[in-house]
C-alpha cells in the first residue's frame, strides 16, 4: 500500500502562518494536518502565549519541534560567532534541521503562509520529499483577509504592538526602536542581549550596525522620534496598513530576508 502523504503546516508565531492555519481549519479540508513548531527556546515570550490560543482554536496540539542542543550550544560549535544576517546559522540549525528530521524521507505537503499581496520567496527547505504549497496565493488572499482571520477568531499575535515579526528575542533583523521596545517589555531578555553582544560577541561586534545595545538605550529618543517621523511620512504617502507592514512593504525592512519558518 502507498504510503500517506504528510500534510504539514509550520506555525512561526507570526501572523500569516496562523492565518492560514485557522484557513485551512475553517474549509476543514485536511483533517489530518500535522501543525508544528520549531522552538529555538529563546524565542519572544509573548509567542508561547500566542500558541496556545491558536492550539485551543485549532483543537490541537501544535507539535513543539527543536534543536536537542540549546542555542548556546550551537553558539559553542561557531566559535562563539553571534548569528547576523551574512551567518545565519541560526535559522538552519535551530530551525530548519529540526523540521527536516520531523520530516525524514516522508513525502509531504508543506503549507506556507505567503500572501497573494507579497513578492518574496521564504527559506524554505530544499528537499525534494517536501513540496511547497501556498494557498494564500492560490485562493488571492491579502494582508487585509489575514488580519481580519486573526481579529474574528484568536487575536492579532501582542507583540505587533511593537515588533513587526516573531522570532527570537534578539533577532538580528529587528529595528532600532523594536530593540527599544524589547528593552521596555522585556527587560530580562534585553539585558541578556547586551551580555551576549558583550560577552560572545567580543570586541567591536554589535547587534546593530555601528551601535552597541547600551548606546541604543542612550540615544533612546532621537531614534523613536526618527522612527516616528519615517511612520508619519510613510503614511501620509500610503493607506491605513500597519507601520509595520508599510516598512515591510515600501522595502526598508529585511522581511525579504527573514525566514518564512521563524516569521511568517
Ligand atoms: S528568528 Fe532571527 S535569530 Fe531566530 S532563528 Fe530566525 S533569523 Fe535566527
Amino acid at each position: 500500500m502507498a504510503k500517506k502523504i504528510r500534510q504539514v503546516l509550520g506555525i512561526s508565531g507570526g501572523k500569516d502562518s496562523a492565518a492560514l492555519a485557522i484557513y485551512l481549519k475553517q474549509q476543514n479540508k485536511i483533517p489530518e494536518m500535522e501543525y508544528f513548531f520549531t522552538d529555538t527556546g529563546v524565542e519572544l515570550p509573548e509567542i508561547y502565549t500566542f500558541l496556545d490560543k491558536l492550539e485551543i482554536y485549532l483543537g490541537q496540539k501544535i507539535i513543539r519541534l527543536g534543536s536537542k542542543k540549546d542555542f548556546f550550544h550551537h553558539l559553542k560549535m561557531k566559535d562563539g560567532m553571534l548569528p547576523s544576517p551574512q551567518q545565519r546559522w541560526c535559522t538552519k540549525e535551530m530551525k530548519l534541521a529540526p523540521f527536516e528530521e520531523f520530516i525524514g524521507n516522508d513525502e509531504c505537503i508543506s503549507y506556507i503562509g505567503i500572501r497573494a499581496d507579497e513578492n518574496r520567496e521564504g527559506y524554505i527547505s530544499n528537499k525534494k520529499n517536501i513540496k511547497p504549497m501556498f494557498p494564500f496565493i492560490e485562493d488571492g488572499l491579502v494582508r487585509e483577509d489575514i488580519f481580519n482571520l486573526l481579529r474574528e477568531t484568536v487575536g492579532i499575535p501582542e507583540y505587533y504592538e511593537w515588533r513587526s515579526r516573531s522570532g527570537c528575542f534578539f533577532c538580528f533583523f529587528q529595528r532600532r526602536e523594536e530593540w527599544i521596545g524589547l528593552s521596555e517589555r522585556h527587560p530580562k531578555e534585553f539585558a541578556r542581549a547586551v551580555e551576549m553582544e558583550k560577552q560572545e560577541g567580543g570586541e567591536g561586534y554589535t547587534w546593530i550596525q555601528g551601535m552597541t545595545l547600551e548606546e541604543l538605550v542612550d540615544r533612546k529618543d532621537e531614534i523613536l522620534t526618527n522612527s516616528k517621523k519615517r511612520k508619519e511620512q510613510l503614511a501620509k504617502r500610503k493607506d491605513n496598513r500597519s507601520w509595520q507592514d508599510i516598512l515591510i512593504e515600501d522595502g526598508q525592512d529585511d522581511e525579504n530576508q527573514a525566514c518564512l519558518i521563524c516569521s511568517l
